[in-house]
């Protein structure tokens, strides 16, 4: 048979969701970040729905290769830099900017002052002990960089939050004070928030926000939704159901037989499993739609296949679509359930999965 699993991208959902972060931004510019194929939502197809943002964030050189042969003009900054001197000239060549934040990267600056400018961000690193230049040397470094005939003397500093989810967590308030202390002096725009960042600390709005979750409508914060946040979703992970059976109390259903039916029950087969990107981790109980009826899983997750409680979906035929996630199953809910964050599971969808576009 023909695999049922599919991904619809609700274009329209995508294009709402920036003008509601340009909203929220106030006039800050906004860095629309597409790295992991857009958070599994297809790189092209949401850089033409976001078009108009200010800059595109990627995680690579090849990212930013593709939005280019796209046709796309706006600013790309690639968001871990170069690796090798190679890089540099791909950057150069496809006119991609680059975020600094290794000294291994500014000696390769260095290491050619005759090659045409190239537009970098400095990266700080103000508590998350990830990628950054220790803040302190802020100063020292950006003198560094606007000397080089290399790099474009307009630099953009950055920070990232480890915790910025957390909205009473004073944590990033402290990252913004380090950002803020060694930076002072300095002339450059400001880029500190990601999409956390953008919903509970607009003291941290500067120049720009990076943000990329909650243009696709996910949110991390606990126990929230992108919803919750007037964000839409932008995914609809769907499939059908291909059996029903009746299955008799205290029969054991699924792979290692953890799920015993406390009752003579309907149990339905869904066209899905972990070999589609859905999570083997989602345990019995989480939430699937069959039509509009609520069902659950129970047992284990396999690779091509779930398996579905049914009594509460007496309607449920066979044939009928089974949505795993979407507009009205937020990945949110399905991804407290598989222990992980929205984000985990929209970038997670597997190629054999059909995408399909709706909205424009
Ligand atoms: C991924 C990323 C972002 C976007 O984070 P969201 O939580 O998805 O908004 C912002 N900045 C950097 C440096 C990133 O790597």
């Amino acid at each position: 048979m023909a695999r049922s699993a599919v991904a619809t991208i609700h274009l329209d959902a995508l294009r709402a969701n920036l003008a509601h972060i340009r909203a929220l931004a106030q006039g800050a510019k906004v860095m629309a970040v597409v790295k992991a194929d857009a958070y599994g939502h297809g790189l092209e197809r949401c850089a033409r729905a976001f078009a108009d943002a200010d800059a595109f964030g990627v995680a690579s050189i090849a990212d930013g290769l593709r939005l280019r042969a796209a046709g796309h003009r706006n600013r790309i900054v690639v968001l871990s830099g170069p690796d090798a001197p190679s890089d540099l000239a791909e950057m150069r060549r496809l006119n991609l900017e680059a975020v600094i934040h290794h000294e291994s990267q500014l000696a390769m600056l260095e290491a050619e002052p005759t090659a045409p400018r190239l537009r970098v961000w400095l990266k700080l690193d103000t508590g998350m002990h990830r990628l950054g230049f220790p803040a302190e040397r802020a100063a020292e470094l950006y003198e560094r960089l606007q000397a080089l005939p290399s790099s474009d003397p307009d630099i953009v500093l950055m920070t990232h939050f480890a915790s910025s989810d957390e909205f009473d967590n004073d944590f990033t308030a402290r990252q913004i004070s380090n950002f803020e202390n060694a930076t002072r002096e300095l002339s450059g725009e400001r880029a500190l928030s990601n999409s956390a960042g953008v919903l509970g600390w607009p003291q941290a709005r500067g120049d720009w926000v990076r943000v990329g979750g909650l243009l696709y409508g996910l949110s991390v914060a606990e126990g929230k939704t992108g919803a919750d946040f007037g964000f839409q979703a932008a995914m609809t992970l769907s499939t059908r159901l291909i059996a029903i059976n009746r299955v008799k109390r205290g029969e054991r259903i699924g792979y290692g037989s953890t799920y015993e039916c406390p009752e003579d029950m309907p149990v339905g087969v869904a066209a899905i499993g972990y070999g589609d990107g859905y999570p083997r981790s989602a345990a019995s109980g989480t939430p699937v739609l069959v039509g509009d009826a609520q069902a659950s899983i129970v047992g284990r997750v396999s690779m091509d296949l779930i398996t579905l409680d049914l009594r509460n979906a007496p309607g449920a035929r066979l044939g009928d679509v089974v949505t795993l996630w979407g507009p009205k199953l937020p990945v949110e809910i399905v991804a407290q359930y598989a222990g992980t964050i929205s984000y985990e599971l929209t970038c997670g969808v597997t190629r054999r999965v059909l995408f399909a576009e709706d909205g424009h």
